[in-house]
């Protein structure tokens, strides 16, 4: 049979990228991808709308979320939560206190940007968000449509970027409650792009994964739009030195990271097996008899 490909790490205008959850969903499609799973950050408001869609078209679709967790600058740990239930009430709450750290963040950011002489308002954020959570990819494509800077990348370099002046940051939940509070949501929990926590050395990234291991965590992204070569041996070697299932995404925003493309981390496909293995280890979890 002929291999089929997936992307596992997506999102959609529920949070800061620009295409509407259904629209995500027809791209897969039209990419050939037999399935998909969105993975907004600190929101599942579009999983309802393109689990719809999936349906319809005959793509395999999972639910996801995306979480950053406290980690030592100039790292970020980000956690993929697969198989969250949206009705959860542990899910809601989860959601709503990540949301509330943005609450507390966002108008920092833009008096300091006021502050800086940059016209902006957390009115044009909220408008450029459209309904979804607000980003600062948001704000980023503000400050280039005003010609404040040249591009996204531009805006954080020079903005909102860490070590940037406009830079805050969100309160965050640690690594052991971003798990505890992905596994009450019914989720199965993944490390998002490893590379991203900028670990010192090999030795390093490993005590920090035996750490998240020992707390739940279930799976790696071995494949994603940050990692070269290296990076997807050194993941897999990890998986298979923790007993961890291997996951895949380019990490797709729309023209908010206009050199990624839906299906493809740089040029590398996600195998179909990926998400047949999340898949299976999710299932369970929506019956509690075949919970083990
Ligand atoms: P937020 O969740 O509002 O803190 O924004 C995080 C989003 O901004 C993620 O999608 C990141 O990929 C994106 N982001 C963070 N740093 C940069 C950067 N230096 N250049 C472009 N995008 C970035
Ligand atoms: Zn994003
Ligand atoms: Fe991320
Ligand atoms: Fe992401």
């Amino acid at each position: 049979m002929n291999q089929q490909y997936v992307d596992l790490h997506c999102h959609s205008t529920a949070s800061d990228g620009t295409l509407a959850p259904r629209e995500v969903v027809r791209l897969a499609k039209h990419s050939n991808l037999t399935a998909l799973a969105l993975t907004d950050h600190d929101t599942v408001a579009g999983c309802a709308e393109a689990a719809e869609e999936a349906a319809r078209l005959g793509v395999d679709f999972l639910c996801g979320i995306e979480i950053s967790a406290e980690y030592p600058l100039p790292g970020t740990m980000h956690i993929l939560g697969y198989g969250v239930d949206p009705e959860n009430a542990a899910l809601r709450s989860l959601t709503e206190t990540l949301i509330a750290g943005r609450d507390n963040r966002n108008p920092r950011i833009v008096a300091k940007l006021n502050e800086m002489g940059v016209a902006v308002t957390m009115r044009e954020w909220q408008d450029e968000a459209k309904g979804g959570v607000l980003g600062r990819p948001h704000l980023a494509a503000i400050l280039a449509r005003k010609g404040y800077v040249s591009s996204i990348k531009h805006a954080f370099d020079k903005y909102i970027g860490q070590g940037a002046p406009a830079y805050f940051d969100k309160e965050r939940l640690t690594p052991r409650q971003a798990l505890e509070r992905i596994g009450a949501s019914g989720g199965v929990a993944v490390l998002a792009h490893p590379i991203q926590m900028r670990t010192e050395n090999d030795a390093q990234l490993e005590r920090v994964m035996k750490g998240l291991v020992d707390l739940g965590l279930a799976g790696i992204e071995v494949i994603h739009s940050d990692h070269d070569e290296a990076w997807v041996k050194k993941c897999g070697a990890l998986a298979d030195r923790f007993a961890l299932i291997k996951t895949g995404g380019s990490d797709f925003h729309g023209t908010n990271k206009k050199d990624i493309a839906l299906g493809s981390a740089r040029g590398r496909r996600i195998p179909r097996e990926m998400f047949d293995t999340l898949a299976r280890r999710v299932k369970p979890q929506t019956n509690p008899d075949e919970r083990r």
